[in-house]
């Protein structure tokens, strides 16, 4: 469903991504941990367009998201065409959730359902009450941002990501932003659509979340996969010292 093949991103002199691999298969749910700095945020910015990659490959559902290359000193360039399209099919959730205050939590759902599906006002409408409700929010739809918890605000930022019925659903450490009690209800939406069969990846600490609905795990340092494979292993058992030391530091 993802393949990442030898994606490389520098912000100036800096290497951020050092040729990062990996594939997941449609329904996954792949959990992504590492020290802050080792290039999760830019990893799923390249899956979701927001950044563009300076080499490798990024396929979602078998379709090119982006690449370029060089070879023989000469630049090769393919890139993604279509663009606003992928983006649909590729759904974000931030850890700032990143709502309009100044609309309700159904306009803020409605709103990518009318601008990039073309769906009319009142039909977008009714599928973001819908889609409020799966994640707990049945009659909060009237209800400004500023009305709602931080747990509530990131569950209308879900219920938008999903109402758009992507293909893939990124998460950004989405619940590090949340009062220690309010994450538990984020968690939970996140393990029901999980278990909707969508294919998910997740960038997050939460290792008790990661160990039970998560069935890949990858740990990144320094803009490299450093160990790869089943939660169980990787998070409970890891081989590699870096691992372990970050591991330590978590839970
Ligand atoms: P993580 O999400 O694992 O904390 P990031 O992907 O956010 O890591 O960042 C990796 C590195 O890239 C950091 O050193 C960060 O400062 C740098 N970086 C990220 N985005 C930008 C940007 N837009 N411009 C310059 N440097 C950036
Ligand atoms: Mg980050």
């Amino acid at each position: 469903m993802v393949s990442v093949q030898n994606l490389k991103k520098s912000f100036d002199d800096v290497q951020v991504l050092r040729g990062v691999s990996f594939e997941c298969q449609p329904g996954d749910v792949v959990c992504i941990v590492g020290p802050s700095g080792s290039g999760k945020s830019t990893l799923l910015r390249c899956i979701n367009h927001l950044e563009t990659p300076d080499s490798g490959g990024i396929y979602v559902d078998g379709e090119l998201i982006a690449y370029e290359r060089h070879r023989n000193g000469r630049l090769i360039e393919r890139k993604a065409k279509d663009i606003d399209r992928q983006r649909r099919e590729v759904g974000m959730v931030f850890q700032r959730f990143n709502l309009f205050n100044h609309m309700t939590a159904a306009e803020n759902v409605a709103l990518g359902l009318v601008k990039a599906r073309g769906i009319a006002k009142g039909a977008a409408h009714r599928m973001a009450e819908d889609a409020l409700a799966k994640v707990g929010l049945a009659n909060r739809g009237k209800a400004f941002p500023r009305e709602l918890s931080g747990g509530q605000q990131q569950r209308v930022a879900i219920a938008r990501a999903l109402s758009m019925e992507p293909k893939v659903l990124l998460f950004d450490e989405p619940t590090s932003a949340l009062d220690p009690e309010l994450v538990g209800d984020v968690l939970a939406v996140m393990k029901d659509v999980a278990a909707g069969g969508i294919t998910m990846l997740v960038v997050t600490h939460e290792m008790q979340f990661a160990r039970e609905v998560a069935n890949q795990a990858i740990f990144m340092d320094d803009g490299q996969i450093v160990e790869r494979g089943r939660p169980a292993d990787v998070l409970v058992n890891p081989q590699h010292e870096r691992t372990c030391k970050f591991l330590s530091r978590v839970q």
